[in-house]
C-alpha cells in the first residue's frame, strides 16, 4: 500500500458514516480529479491507496511539482471539442501550453492551451508537440 498526501489530491469522502470493520474505523475517499480511491484510518494528512497507482500520481495530481509541458509548442491535428472556447484551435494551428486552471494539470493525457477567453484542454490525440528550434544569434561560438 502507498500513502498519498490528502493535500495533493481533491479527496472527498464517499461514505456518509465512518466505516467500522472489525474494530478498524476508516473513511473511504475518492479524488475528484484523478479518480484515485483510498482509505483514511484516522484523520490525517495521508490516505492509504493501492499499489496499482503510479508513484507520480500518488505523490501529486493537483499541482504537479514540475510542469514538464508548460511553454511547449503544440500543433493541433484535430480538435474534437466544440464550442466558442475551442474556436481558435483549428487544425494545423500552433499554440503554447499554458498554466492550467487551479485543480487541473498538464499531463501526458492532455495539455492546456489558451482558447477563446479561457484556457482549454486538448487531449493527447488532438495535437502533436512541436520542437522549438532555437535561432542562433551568434555565428561564432566561443570555445573555452
Ligand atoms: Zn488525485
Amino acid at each position: 500500500m502507498k500513502q498519498a498526501f490528502r493535500s495533493r489530491h481533491a479527496f472527498s469522502k464517499t461514505n456518509l458514516v465512518t466505516i467500522n470493520k472489525g474494530g478498524r474505523m476508516y473513511d473511504e475517499l475518492k479524488c475528484s480529479i484523478c479518480g484515485m480511491t483510498g482509505r483514511m484510518y484516522v484523520i490525517s494528512e495521508y490516505v492509504t491507496v493501492a499499489d496499482k497507482y503510479s508513484d507520480d500520481l500518488v505523490i501529486n495530481c493537483l499541482e504537479p511539482m514540475v510542469d514538464n509541458f508548460k511553454g511547449k509548442l503544440i500543433q493541433v491535428t484535430q480538435c474534437q471539442a466544440v464550442g466558442k472556447p475551442f474556436a481558435n484551435l483549428l487544425t494545423n494551428t500552433y499554440h503554447l501550453v499554458v498554466t492550467p486552471p487551479k485543480g487541473y494539470c498538464n499531463r501526458s493525457d492532455g495539455v492546456w492551451v489558451q482558447g477563446v477567453g479561457k484556457p482549454v484542454k486538448l487531449l493527447n490525440n488532438e495535437f502533436n508537440f512541436i520542437e522549438i528550434k532555437r535561432r542562433k544569434f551568434n555565428q561564432k561560438t566561443k570555445k573555452s
